[in-house]
């Protein structure tokens, strides 16, 4: 019986493929990067040709490298960037111009309207967002406008998407127009409640919903791979946004499960099941994914300089010359002797929301020297982490056991022991560290029938390694408030 399951994941920088056994193991896999288009300050496009040709190779590649034959692939699951937006036309498929990335802040202007127009709270409530120039509703408006396009979107001639729709549209036979509820929830469109496109938020940004996907479950049978592309037609039946699928391949199936992802940023996801939970301290609620029409939510929170501010200690401070170095120095000394670095280059993310805060480093004396810098840019990347759990604690009233980790700084163990001392929970690395991707085809695998349950899918998961707090009490209420004292001193400092 074919067993092999395949993730497309198609992110920000790369399209990559992976090959996974039904036991979650990696077979093979392969990346293909593409360029980014930088067309005016805070502007970001893709070229939609590159996205599709990178998916392709890289599909090709890894199914190439594992030697599986393709009638043995159970399924596919596609994994993505979010809110990045594409509009094409229905008879050709040709895109209206690139698609706008979700980093491209070329809507900011709309959103202020918005909010001055005071939409501020019906967007809140139905879509359990904050107005943002990075979700997908305004840049689709930007582009009805910008092109002039509003008549031919109303007769329906042109299909807008996520990344997901449009890969579903190419690579499908007889090109599916659908997009995934996690995915949906990202377009400032989704009224979360009701599960489907919302008459107010259409109207409020003049979107036709003759040009909007139908939404899908996260797993299910979506339609089938074209026979051109591997020689065969398979079953693509499972699909989420990149940190949906990534809460899924760390198994936080339960209420209360959370994960946090260290990469250039670090995202941090925590399941609250069946309830979409109002955030009172700046997070956003999101899907979690849809299963069986069933929808389960989560709350999301980011931390904007996570693996980035290690870049910076490498790149601007030239204090290290890899990251991973920074692990030897931290570890070099006890504590960082009082100092704390708050990387708030670009502002504060939740729960504080400054966008006036600016990078501070404080508490130095004449024997700070590098280690401790490096040791406090660790612990900040931590701190910021350990905000956005008790922010999440506080919205939904429960402490979580562990936090799952992954992303590229989770490799750090001294970061990651931190982490579990500072939050006062153990913190839990898996083997598979693709988690992204490994959701994915969980979720393939799911939808296809090869997993019964949910559960029955996540048992791929698998410990690697463990890290148990040892901080005592006293000490970790002390280093938060220092920590916290230094975040205070880092704001309102940018003229307004
Ligand atoms: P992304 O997917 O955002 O590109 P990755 O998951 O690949 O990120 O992680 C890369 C980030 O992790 C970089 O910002 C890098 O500085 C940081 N990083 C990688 N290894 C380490 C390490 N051993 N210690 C601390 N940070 C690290």
């Amino acid at each position: 019986m074919a067993s092999y399951l395949v993730a497309l994941d198609q992110g920000t920088t790369s399209s990559r493929a992976i090959v996974f056994t039904e036991k979650g193991e990696i077979v093979a896999s392969h990346a293909v990067e593409f360029p980014q288009h930088y067309p005016k300050p805070g502007w970001v496009e893709h070229d939609p040709e590159d996205i599709l040709d990178s998916q392709i190779t890289a599909l090709k590649e890894a199914v190439r490298l594992s030697g599986v034959d393709v009638g043995d692939i159970a399924a596919v699951g596609i994994t993505n960037q979010r809110e990045t937006t594409f509009l094409w036309d229905r008879n050709t498929g040709k895109c209206v111009g690139n698609a706008i990335v979700w980093q491209c802040r070329r809507t900011a202007r709309i959103v202020e309207q918005l909010t001055e127009n005071g939409y501020g709270d019906m967007i809140r409530r139905k879509t359990g967002l904050v107005p943002d120039a990075y979700f997908s509703g305004t840049k689709l408006k930007w582009l009805l406008d910008y092109y002039n396009l509003h008549e031919k979107a109303e007769n329906g001639e042109l299909c807008f998407g996520t990344v997901d729709s449009f890969l579903c549209w190419h690579l499908l036979t007889g090109r599916p127009h659908v997009t995934d509820a996690t995915n949906a929830g990202r377009t400032m469109l989704f009224n979360l409640e009701q599960q489907d496109w919302d008459g107010d938020l259409l109207k409020m940004l003049g979107i036709p919903r003759a040009c909007l996907p139908r939404i899908v479950d996260s797993a299910g049978t979506i339609g089938m791979l074209d026979p051109g592309i591997l020689g065969r037609p398979i079953p693509v039946t499972g699909m989420a946004g990149d940190q949906h699928a990534s809460l899924f391949g760390q198994a936080c199936l339960k209420e209360g499960d959370v994960k946090n992802t260290y990469g250039t940023g670090c995202f941090m996801l925590m399941n609250t099941g069946s309830r979409p939970v109002r955030s009172e301290n700046g997070l956003l609620t999101t899907m979690a994914w849809r299963i069986g029409g069933k929808p389960t939510f989560a709350l999301e929170g980011s931390v904007f300089m996570g693996g980035a501010t290690i870049q910076w200690l490498r790149d601007e401070l030239k204090l290290i010359d890899r990251a991973s170095e920074s692990e030897g120095l931290a570890l070099s000394i006890p504590g960082t002797g009082g100092v704390y670095l708050v990387p708030a280059f670009t502002g504060l993310g939740a729960p504080w929301w400054d966008m006036y805060s600016r990078g501070t480093l404080i508490g130095m004396t004449r024997g700070t020297g590098r280690a401790h810098i490096v040791r406090a840019a660790l612990e900040a990347i931590a701190y910021q982490s350990a905000d956005l759990m008790e922010a999440m604690i506080r919205d939904c009233g429960k402490a979580p056991e562990r936090l799952q980790v992954d992303g590229g700084a989770s490799a750090n163990a001294f970061l990651m022991q931190f982490q579990a001392d500072i939050c006062g929970i153990p913190v839990v690395r898996p083997q598979i560290q693709e988690t992204t991707a490994l959701g994915a085809a969980l979720l393939a695998g799911l939808g296809c029938g090869l997993y019964a349950n949910p559960e029955e899918a996540a048992s791929a998961w698998r410990k690697d390694l463990e890290f148990i707090p040892k901080m005592d009490e006293a000490t970790r209420r002390m280093n938060m408030a220092g920590w916290h004292k230094a975040v205070s001193r880092s704001r309102d400092w940018a003229e307004h």
